[in-house]
């Protein structure tokens, strides 16, 4: 399994711990212009302000070294998403345990058609490949 379900509470913050322990465990959680690991979080996320700018849904981190700032999400498979990582872990955990069909994720996750179709592809793409990040190197 790529993801496991949290294992208290299935809210969105669980969510979003657990793709930050993913994220933060992941070898390439470095500065994407001089990687240097001498960063820090400005900001985690928004959950509620999805209509918002992608960053601010998936936060943004600061380089000390550099002073650029980067979403924590660049260089993921999730780099130009702007549906917020609780929905894809989420979305990724269904469709992996239970395969979900787009419109079971389309009612679970409140997104359209459109949004569910893609987000499923994603999935599928992260599970056969056993890599919930697919780093770009
Ligand atoms: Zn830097």
């Amino acid at each position: 399994m790529l993801i496991e379900k949290p294992s208290q509470h299935k809210g969105e913050y669980d969510w979003i711990d657990l793709w930050w322990s993913y994220r933060m465990d992941s070898p390439e959680f470095n500065c994407p212009w001089c990687k240097s690991d001498d960063i820090y979080p400005l900001y985690t996320l928004y959950l509620r302000t999805e209509e918002s700018r992608g960053e601010r849904i998936n936060g943004v981190w600061s380089c000390k070294k550099c002073r650029k700032q980067f979403s924590p999400v660049k260089g993921t498979r999730f780099e130009r998403t702007k549906i917020c990582m609780w929905k894809w872990m989420k979305c990724i955990y269904l469709v992996e345990k239970y395969n979900y069909t787009i419109h079971d994720l389309m009612d679970t996750l409140e997104v359209t058609y459109k949004t569910a179709w893609k987000m499923k592809k994603v999935a599928l793409q992260a599970i056969k490949e056993n890599d919930l990040l697919g780093m770009v190197l």
